[in-house]
């Protein structure tokens, strides 16, 4: 996504980080607020937001997570004007199994089905999904509205609205810390000089924790890398096979290019470097992974052979929600980050309560709290490293700054 650099000096808001996140809240708060968006590499989305496998998947574990999921779906579908010439989603359905834990997910289900959304089960998933063929399911989800999402697609239109009312992008300026006047945040300090700004939002993905360390505020954000694989041409593949996720054995596979992209859902401790580039390659333990997963969970892709790939960071509060808002202990400093990997999937909701609270306005569809840069951190939590919900991992959250 180009840059364009024409100058505006002491905005309203200094967004730090032009991914999903700080694009969606751009655009929700341009024409009301002059907006100056910061990113460190030489294009907008190129991080997280060009690596992901774009589903949009409404039947997360987390409450707060789903109405941000349900709020963005419903976007989807009709996202105006600015996405006018882009295909941002596409509706494909969705399938969610479960081979080990049956009763996973039922309660996430019953809280879409109260607000409208179709979620039905079903007992013959092959028809529907034929990928699952011959697999062993324990129990199974359909939701025939899910959508595929395209990232690179939502960020052109956030940046469209939001430059056509006012905001400016500007590339590979690096933010290097955050400029406090007391307690408050008055600005950011960036490789090429100081910026004031009337508030700062952190949309800086797997780099966000650690500016906010930088002023002694302890955000435990952790970066998770994840492998995604495309397969060779296979004859499964095709353009209205809904995405399927066997959600407790931990793997996915999307059609893509006439064959399908994989994931065996791997999750590696890995935090980035200073400065852009936090693509990575698939380990030859991640492809014998996928392999292994999509032998004996998927027998009907069996004769899929991934080749190609990538891997990319997923970044995570401990309690595995969004980090959104205001900082109680830091006025002037607003959050829009930890979207771990449901980034696409809450993009334009994520904007629209930050943006939202920063105007100070009411957002009565989300609760404040649950979301806050203030609350509790848990001291140690899971991660899955083979991507097995049974086999997972006790992640210790990093210390409070001293
Ligand atoms: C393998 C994989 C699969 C995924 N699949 C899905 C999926 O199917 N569905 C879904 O909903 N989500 C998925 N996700 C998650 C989704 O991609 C992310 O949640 C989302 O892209 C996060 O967006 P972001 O804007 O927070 O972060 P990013 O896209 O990383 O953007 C942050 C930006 O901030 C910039 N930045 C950082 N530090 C600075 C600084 N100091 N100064 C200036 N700029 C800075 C970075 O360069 C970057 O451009 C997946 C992610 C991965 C890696």
């Amino acid at each position: 996504m180009p840059c364009q650099n024409p100058g505006v000096q002491s905005p309203d808001v200094v967004i730090v980080g032009a991914g999903l996140a700080g694009c969606s809240t751009a655009w929700h708060l341009a024409g009301e607020r002059s907006v100056l968006l910061l990113e460190q590499g030489d294009q907008a989305g190129a991080e997280a937001s060009s690596q992901n496998a774009g589903m949009v998947r409404r039947l997360g574990e987390d409450p707060h997570e789903r109405v941000l999921a349900v709020r963005t779906h419903r976007w989807l579908q009709a996202p105006g004007e600015d996405w006018a010439d882009l295909q941002p989603s596409r509706r494909t359905g969705a399938v969610l199994a479960l081979v080990e834990e049956p009763h996973d997910l039922h309660d996430a289900a019953s809280h879409l089905q109260a607000q409208g959304v179709v979620v039905q089960a079903c007992d013959r998933p092959a028809q529907i999904a034929p990928a699952l063929a011959g697999a062993r399911v324990a129990f199974c989800w359909h939701l025939p509205d899910e959508r595929v999402a395209d990232a690179h697609s939502l960020i052109a239109g956030f940046l469209r609205g939001a430059r056509r009312r006012g905001a400016e992008l500007r590339c590979g300026l690096r933010v290097t810390g955050l400029r406090r006047q007391g307690d408050r945040v008055v600005g950011v300090d960036t490789d090429a000089g100081p910026i004031d700004a009337g508030a700062v939002v952190l949309a800086a993905g797997a780099w966000t924790s650690d500016l906010a360390r930088g002023v002694g505020l302890h955000r435990p954000l952790v970066p998770l890398r994840r492998s995604l694989l495309q397969t060779d041409t296979h004859p499964l593949s095709a353009p209205d096979h809904p995405w399927t996720w066997i959600d407790d054995a931990g793997l996915y596979v999307r059609p893509e290019a006439g064959g399908f992209l994989v994931s065996p859902c791997d999750e590696a401790v890995d935090p980035p470097s200073p400065g852009p580039g936090s693509r990575g390659s698939v380990t030859p333990w991640a492809r014998a992974l996928a392999e292994h997963k999509l032998r004996s969970l998927l027998p009907a892709l069996a004769d899929a052979t991934p080749r190609g790939g990538w891997t990319g960071l997923r970044t995570f509060a401990p309690d595995r929600r969004p980090i959104l808002g205001p900082d109680p202990d830091a006025p002037g400093l607003h959050w829009a980050a930890g979207l771990g990997g449901f980034g696409v999937t809450c993009s334009y909701a994520v904007g629209e309560a930050v943006a939202g609270w920063l105007r100070g306005e009411p957002v009565p569809w989300l609760d404040r709290d649950a979301v806050s840069p203030g609350r509790a951190w848990m001291q140690r939590w899971l991660m899955r490293a083979d991507g097995d919900r049974n086999t997972p991992r006790m992640l210790s959250t990093p210390p409070p700054p001293r």
